[in-house]
C-alpha cells in the first residue's frame, strides 16, 4: 500500500510539472524544426545532412512526449466543468481523423446517443481519449478499422476503443501504463501511464481485451448523470 500511495505522489508531481512546462517547451520546438529544416535544404555535405537528420529525428522525440502527456494540458489546471461525454467523443473523432486517413485506417463511430453528462476536467479527458485512439491507430501499421462504439445502461456508461492491429501477448498487457513501458521504436510509453490515470481521477474503470495478430479493444466505463 505504501509503495502505491508514494507512486500516486509521485505521479501528480510529474504531471503537475510537465503541465507547466508543456507550452513554454512546444513552441521552441516548432521553431528550432523549421529552422533546421531551412538550414537542412540548402546543405549539400553529406556528413552535415546527417546530423541535421538526427538533430530533426530528436526535437520531434521531445514533441511526441509532449503530445502523449499534454496535448490538450493548460498550464494551469483546470477547473472540473459538467461536460457532455457523447460531444467529447465525437471531437475527438474529429481530431483523430487526419491520422487514421493517413495510416489507411477507416474509422467506424456508433456513437449517437443522447447526451450523457459528468464532472470532469474536459482537456484531460480529450487527452486520454487522443491516446487510446491512437494507439489503436499505431497498432495498425497496415491499415484496418477503428471502431469507436458507446452504449449506455442506467447510469454506465461505456465507451469501447477497438483496433484491428497487432494485439498484445499476456506480459504486454500486464505492463501497459507501467511508465516508460513501450515496444515502439519511437513510444514514449507515456501515453497510458497518464491515461490509465486520468480515468481513475474520473473514478472510471477501465479493461483490455486484446489477442496478438487480431487487435485489442479498451473498455472504459464512467458513471453518467441521471436522464431529464
Ligand atoms: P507508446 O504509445 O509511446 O508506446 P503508451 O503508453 O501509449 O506508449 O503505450 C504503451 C505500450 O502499450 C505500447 O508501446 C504498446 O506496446 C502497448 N499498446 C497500447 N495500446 C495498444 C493497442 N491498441 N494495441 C497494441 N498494443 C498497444
Ligand atoms: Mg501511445
Amino acid at each position: 500500500l505504501l509503495h502505491s500511495v508514494m507512486e500516486g505522489q509521485k505521479l501528480k508531481v510529474v504531471s503537475h510539472l510537465a503541465a507547466s512546462i508543456s507550452h513554454e517547451v512546444r513552441n521552441p520546438l516548432t521553431v528550432s524544426r523549421g529552422f533546421l529544416q531551412l538550414i537542412d535544404s540548402d546543405l549539400n555535405d553529406r556528413e552535415k545532412k546527417g546530423y541535421m537528420k538526427l538533430a530533426i529525428t530528436e526535437l520531434d522525440r521531445a514533441t511526441e512526449i509532449i503530445n502523449d502527456y499534454l496535448t490538450f494540458a493548460k498550464p494551469y489546471p483546470e477547473s472540473v466543468e459538467r461536460i457532455d461525454i457523447i460531444s467529447e467523443v465525437k471531437h475527438s473523432i474529429s481530431v483523430i481523423q487526419p491520422l487514421a486517413s493517413m495510416m489507411n485506417v477507416s474509422i467506424n463511430a456508433k456513437i449517437d446517443l443522447p447526451s450523457a453528462y459528468m464532472h470532469s476536467e474536459k482537456r484531460k479527458f480529450q487527452q486520454c481519449l487522443l491516446n487510446f485512439s491512437k494507439n489503436a491507430i499505431e497498432a495498425m501499421s497496415n491499415g484496418g478499422t477503428l471502431t469507436i462504439q458507446i452504449a449506455r445502461k442506467d447510469n454506465e456508461l461505456k465507451i469501447s476503443i477497438q483496433d484491428t492491429g497487432v494485439g498484445m501477448t499476456k506480459d504486454q498487457l500486464s505492463r501497459i501504463g507501467e511508465p516508460f513501458f513501450t515496444t515502439k521504436e519511437k513510444g514514449t510509453g507515456l501515453g497510458m501511464m497518464v491515461s490509465h490515470s486520468i480515468v481513475k481521477g474520473m473514478g472510471g474503470e477501465l479493461m483490455y481485451e486484446s489477442e496478438p495478430g487480431i487487435g485489442t479493444t479498451v473498455h472504459l466505463v464512467f458513471q453518467v448523470e441521471n436522464v431529464n
